[in-house]
């Protein structure tokens, strides 16, 4: 396959934006070469700029779990945006995907929408911080909260594919309030609580790490957390921006039955569109402004088309629960293959996988946090990448993320995906 537009488009963009990119993991740089510029998807497929067909799993990086282009909220927005893209008024779209959220989610009485899963999850942790009346929070090694600056401390994602994970320009004094835990390492939260008595508000987690590859978490990991916090006058924040709507209609909350005491949202939720949401019981909720004290707001939040996206995205997850199983058993197919291929090739690796999110690992020993994550060899990985690019398969142009599996992707995807790997990883 040829790349030459991308090629040329990508020089044309780095004239005049940054790294050519928007977001920092959409460049190449961890894996070399120059990022695929798209014309445009539907279902399982990428189009790029040179005509070629891609099949996705990055799902821009998680809300197309339907496929691209999916009709449904593809004729939501464009009917919405016949009646006007944004007014700063209350809607009544706004009202009826709170209510269909409320109604999938476990344990939340109220939702607020932002328009991104960072703007979701700083203000989750304004909010614990507000009701708690403590300053600290505790966020664990290689998760990914979105980039505001109380998140950026040893941060997964493309904060780590970059090896920079504490940001410049993130002042000492935000820094200090973020404590950091070891992903699955109950020991090491409970000393650190024991050693901050009463000044810690909160402790924000991925219940199923997805930035630095896929981390489930350890039997008794997640009810420990719970736990701990309910003992101390912690708040327990899942940060569900990528599991949320994805692993089950409820989430993680649902799969494990855990109660969190604030659940953020984004990815999903957003149907494809720019949306995130933060959600809680009314107790905690009726902190925010114009309620409560504490401040959150924003002049596109609730947008119409981003809510007519999402108001059509949840309900056809509502109506058709099998999904959730269907992609289950999709995802665990595409494992079981690529480990048979991998493993008949004496290729060293780990799979991790739950639900519809799964990554490779090109290191023998279990991967269960940031430190186990970063031993996998980088230069297979790259090989592997972009071995699978040449044919036609995109995954994530780093080794610390997850692949999304979309119901639009059939078997046949699958199965060619998987001969894929087998003549990739002949090569290593
Ligand atoms: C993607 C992600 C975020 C950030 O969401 P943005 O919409 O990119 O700001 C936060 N938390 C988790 C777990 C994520 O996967």
């Amino acid at each position: 396959m040829l790349y030459t537009r991308s090629s040329q488009l990508f020089a044309e963009a780095e004239k005049v934006i940054p790294g050519g990119v928007n977001s920092p993991v959409r460049a190449f740089r961890a894996v070399g070469g120059t990022p695929i510029f798209v014309k445009s998807a539907k279902g399982a497929y990428l189009y790029d700029e040179d005509g070629n067909r891609l099949i996705d799993y990055i799902n821009s990086w998680g809300p197309m779990i339907l496929g691209h282009a999916y009709e449904p909220v593809v004729q939501a927005v464009i009917e919405k945006a016949k009646l006007g893209t944004s007014f700063g008024m209350p809607t009544e779209l706004e009202t009826q995907i709170a209510a269909l959220a409320v109604s999938m989610v476990p344990n939340i009485d109220k939702i607020r929408f932002v328009n991104s899963g960072t703007e979701a999850c700083m203000s989750a942790v304004r909010l614990a911080r507000g009701f708690t009346n403590k300053d600290k929070i505790i966020k664990f090694a290689g998760c990914y909260h979105g980039h505001s600056d109380s998140f950026l401390i040893q941060a997964g994602s493309g904060a780590i594919t970059f090896g920079s994970p504490n940001s410049p320009g993130v002042t000492a004094g935000t820094a200090k309030d973020t404590l950091l835990a070891k992903y699955n390492d109950l020991e090491n939260v409970a000393e650190l609580i024991d050693a901050n008595k009463n000044e810690i508000a909160a402790i924000i987690v991925e219940p199923v790490a997805g930035n630095m590859g896929c981390i489930p978490p350890n039997s008794g990991f997640l009810e420990g957390l719970r736990q701990l916090c309910t003992d101390n006058g912690i708040l327990l924040i899942f940060d569900e921006v990528m599991t949320g709507f994805r692993l089950a209609a409820g989430g993680v909350q649902e799969l494990f039955n855990i109660n969190a005491d604030i659940v953020c949202f984004g990815k999903v939720i957003g149907g494809g569109l720019p949306v995130g949401a933060f959600a809680a019981r009314s107790e905690i909720m009726n902190y925010l402004a114009p309620l409560g004290p504490v401040y959150q707001a924003g002049t596109l939040s609730g947008n119409p088309l981003a809510m007519a996206a999402g108001l059509a995205m949840l309900k056809a997850l509502d109506a058709d629960r099998a999904i959730f199983q269907r992609l289950e058993e999709k995802t665990a197919y595409l494992a079981a293959g690529m480990e048979k291929v991998l493993k008949a090739n004496n290729v060293v690796f780990t799979i991790n996988r739950i639900g519809s999110m799964v990554s490779v690992h090109f290191d023998a020993d279990p991967v269960v946090d940031f430190q186990t994550a970063a031993k996998g060899d980088n230069e297979t990985f790259k090989k592997f990448f972009h071995g699978l690019l040449q044919e036609g398969i995109y995954i994530a142009p780093s080794a610390y993320e997850t692949w999304f599996i979309t119901d639009a992707l059939s078997y046949e995807d699958l199965d060619f995906t998987i001969q894929a790997v087998d003549k990739v990883s002949k090569t290593f």
